[in-house]
């Protein structure tokens, strides 16, 4: 909450930049803001990644835009930073939730005067997500998150486009590393970098350009620059594992502000891109690139059909 970031800002105290009166306070870096150095913090985090990652600067971007805040805040620097970019959702159909979503991101990209593409999943797979979920005993979540990474490819490089930016933050990824480190899954961390070059001509590079923010610093850039998120969490995710192990670190975050940088930049600053080395096969089902006969997108579907085949 902005009062409470406010409340919390010492008496007397300065702007850490540029001395003026302070207004946001980023315990992880020992430092209060004015609104116009914390935008120009915000936006030099996102720069800082962009030259990070292994792609001409010219590359015109694609950006996954889900309604929440996270997409749409890295929208809005892109752009503001001079990027080509159009929008991208997936309609998952799940009633108002989804309603609110396509709304957030048409007013966003409407004031903007930025074009998006939407598309329905019920169209592209045969089912909406509440239908899936009727039909399989697997984890919704799972089963959502797998067909939108496959389907946000494959819509990428159906717009054109060979570079896909998805909305994940600082809190997404030091999550995501403290679980993989935990199960010791070698395969996913060798994978945990914010930028996956492409690994197939009809794969495009995937860039997470707010590795460096956290979450709370995202809710006060949308905040000071008007952008109107869907406020709802999709009714269907409950107790996902990966909230767990962002409260831990959260809990090491209130204890020790910096933890969570620290964690997540000794990681990634020691390694570089991960290298497109995978000898992909073709899905015999739809043609797409897949690691064995079937496309996962394919191999949901077949399982959704035989579930429901069985009932
Ligand atoms: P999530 O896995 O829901 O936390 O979303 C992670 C990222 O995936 C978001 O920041 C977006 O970039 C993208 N994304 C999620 N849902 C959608 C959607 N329905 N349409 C387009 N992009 C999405
Ligand atoms: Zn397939």
């Amino acid at each position: 909450m902005p009062e409470k970031i406010l409340a919390e800002l010492p008496p007397g105290a300065k702007c850490t930049r540029c001395r003026a009166h302070p207004t946001i306070r980023l315990p992880s870096h020992h430092a209060n803001l004015c609104t116009e150095c914390f935008l120009h913090y915000f936006r030099t985090a996102v720069r800082r990644a962009m030259k990070k990652f292994p792609l001409p600067a010219d590359t015109p971007l694609l950006v996954a835009v889900s309604g929440g805040k996270d997409s749409l805040a890295v929208w809005e620097v892109l752009h503001e930073l001079g990027y080509t970019t159009k929008g991208l959702h997936i309609n998952l159909g799940i009633d108002a939730f989804s309603a609110d979503s396509v709304q957030a991101v048409k007013e966003f990209a409407q004031k903007r005067s930025l074009s998006f593409a939407e598309y329905s999943l019920k169209d592209i797979a045969g089912h909406s997500v509440p239908e899936i979920r009727r039909r399989t005993r697997r984890k919704i979540c799972s089963v959502c998150g797998l067909l939108k990474r496959q389907l946000l490819n494959r819509l990428t490089i159906r717009e054109g486009f060979r570079a896909l930016v998805v909305g994940h933050n600082l809190d997404d990824e030091a999550g995501r590393l403290l679980g993989n480190l935990v199960r010791h899954r070698t395969q996913y961390l060798e994978k945990q970098y914010p930028f996956l070059p492409s690994s197939h001509p009809r794969l495009p590079a995937k860039l997470k350009p707010l590795f460096r923010l956290e979450n709370h610093e995202i809710q006060t850039f949308c905040r000071l620059k008007g952008i109107l998120p869907i406020q709802t969490k999709c009714p269907l995710s409950h107790g996902a594992t990966s909230h767990t192990f962002k409260e831990a670190l959260d809990f090491l975050e209130n204890n020790m502000p910096g933890t969570k940088r620290d964690f997540l930049f000794s990681y990634v600053n020691r390694r570089s891109p991960p290298e497109s080395t995978h000898p992909f096969g073709t899905c015999t089902q739809c043609g797409e690139p897949a690691y064995s006969d079937l496309c996962s997108v394919c191999n949901v579907l077949k399982h959704l059909d035989r579930e429901r085949g069985g009932e």
